[in-house]
């Protein structure tokens, strides 16, 4: 193998979201779905590039969590079983979760432009003097801070730019009367924002042919419920023991207030859960190893820079039946849209007792659905660690990590997945279509297609098939060329560096296998 080329990689530019929105909608990562109509807020589509990326993501969590051996705390493999249950579950499962109760976002609409927002995702902004107009805007959103900032008379901006004078506030500690001089953050005239409601996230459908009260189910909101509801069949049917865990991967439903930010917060998505069954005083020591290999997890499939954080909750934002517990953390990345500050990828809670309990409580056996265990002859309900990941915000954490504006390619960005994530891991290319070029580069094509996702490519100048694969981040391209042809080998360019390796043709596919792994 000897080195060609080694062209140096140019500076860093900064990313906009709506560029890495166009390539996704370009490329086919993401579309709008049923587009054709309109679209449907709140509902995206993976077309082929991005259903491999997403599968990619899903099937390393898998088989990192599920599969592989990973070694727990206590220097013991840590046991993991994967469940796929279904989305409609019996209402009572929401019922005892306490998501028909209290599964509930407050919500504001706007009567003028008949937008509805996240009530306490709005900051209002202005003098705290009497009688002044506030202008509303969403947090993090700086188009709207700017043009709430722009409303503002000379005197108010003044005020309202001097951090001295704190009037940046939540919408949800207003008064009435301060809600009545309100500008929303799209109306032209103050107070068409209505109070604050609650407002349930679960989506209801029907059973059967009645639509009536007895037939009401919902679409889950979560994967979680599925897995504590199975937590006895897995018990009587497997040889697990605690502390074990049960995995499951799988669409979630919440008809969220504001669907927004691209995938990030969407009606339809996917989870990645696993819950941890452990004893109760070993709670510290679980939530910290779990917390700590989550975030080296997702560092390992390529968030591995400072846009990824571990964020430790305060006690005061803590869930009710996590208080007492061992703590929850949250694994967070600077998307575009929320620098500076980041937006949740994946929970990580202690969740004690409260889900195995209330199941037991609700189904009516109570203390008889207590675990049994049979070295210490005890029974107890087992208390809970629980990773909960999107699917769809790691992949868009991917996406957004992985873009890199590069003005001197010809594509003018490169997205610099991890192979392991790339959805195409090598293109093969003959350099021209003929002196038997492309037979060489079809024989390796169908070898290296056996294990791995690679594309053929004999349209267009080379430059233009390497501008194609970079937008796709495709790690690796194989071009058979003269050279190579009478000697047996190809070039490898690399995809961040340009750079260009021959390699012998028989050896390629040990090559690419080696580091697409
Ligand atoms: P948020 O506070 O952002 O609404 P959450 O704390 O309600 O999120 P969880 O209930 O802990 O989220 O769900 C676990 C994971 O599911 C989140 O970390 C996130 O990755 C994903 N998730 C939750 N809601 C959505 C959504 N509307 N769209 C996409 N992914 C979501």
């Amino acid at each position: 193998m000897s080195e060609v080329t080694t062209p140096s990689p140019s500076p860093a530019a900064p990313k906009k979201m709506d560029d890495i929105v166009a390539l996704c909608r370009r490329r086919g990562f993401i579309f709008q779905s049923s587009e054709i109509y309109g679209g449907i807020n709140g509902f995206w589509d993976y077309g082929p590039l991005g259903a491999s990326l997403k599968r990619n993501l899903k099937n390393a969590w898998w088989n990192d969590v599920v599969e592989r051996e990973l070694i727990g705390p206590d220097g013991n493999p840590v046991d993991i079983v994967g469940v796929d249950c279904t989305i409609i579950m019996n209402p009572k499962t929401w019922v005892a979760s306490g998501h028909v109760g209290g599964f509930n976002d407050p919500m504001v609409d706007c009567k003028e432009s008949k937008s509805r927002y996240r009530a306490d995702h709005v900051v209002v902004l202005g003098s705290t003097a009497p009688g002044a107009r506030l202008y509303a805007f969403i947090e993090n959103d700086e188009e709207q801070r700017a043009a709430a900032v722009k409303g503002l008379t000379r005197y108010e901006k003044r005020d309202a730019l001097d951090p001295a004078v704190h009037v940046v506030r939540p919408f949800m500690s207003i008064s009435a009367e301060e809600r009545a001089r309100t500008m929303g953050p799209h109306a032209k005239e103050a107070g068409t924002l209505t109070e604050p409601r609650q407002f349930n996230l679960m989506f209801e459908t029907h059973c059967g042919a009645i639509r009536d009260e007895n037939s009401l189910a919902y679409l889950r909101p979560e994967t979680a419920q599925g897995i504590f509801a199975n937590f006895w069949n897995v018990c009587d049917s497997t040889r697990v023991r605690v502390p074990f865990g049960i995995a499951q991967i799988g669409k979630a439903f919440r008809n969220e207030v504001t669907p927004r930010n691209f995938t990030f917060r969407s009606r339809e998505f996917e989870q990645m859960e696993i819950e941890f069954f452990i004893r109760p005083e070993t709670a510290n020591e679980w939530y910290r190893w779990w917390r700590d290999w989550r975030f080296s997890w997702w560092q390992q499939i390529g968030l591995a820079g400072e846009n990824l954080i571990l964020r430790e909750h305060d006690r005061d934002e803590l869930a009710h039946y996590a208080k007492e517990g061992a703590g929850t953390s949250d694994i967070e990345y600077r998307f575009p849209f929320t620098a500076p500050g980041f937006g949740e990828l994946e929970g990580i809670a202690h969740r004690a007792d409260f889900d195995l309990k209330a199941h037991a409580t609700h189904c009516g056996k109570g203390d008889k659905m207590r675990y049994f265990d049979q070295e210490k002859n005890e029974r107890y309900f087992p208390h809970v660690i629980e990773p909960s990941a999107g699917a769809d915000r790691g992949t868009l954490a991917l996406l957004c990590e992985a873009y890199t504006p590069d003005p001197s390619r010809a594509s003018g960005v490169y997205m610099n997945f991890a192979p392991r994530m790339a959805p195409v891991k090598a293109g093969v290319f003959p350099l021209v279509n003929k002196d038997g070029l492309p037979e060489i580069a079809e024989r390796l094509y169908r070898d290296l297609r056996r294990k791995h996702n690679v594309e053929f490519d004999e349209k267009q100048s080379i430059g233009k098939r390497y501008a194609r694969m970079d937008e796709a981040g495709t790690p690796f391209c194989i071009t058979i060329d003269h050279d190579g042809a009478s000697s047996g080998t190809a070039t490898i360019r690399h995809r961040n560096t340009q750079a260009q390796d021959r390699v012998a043709l028989d050896q390629i596919p040990a090559w690419i296998d080696e580091r697409v792994g």
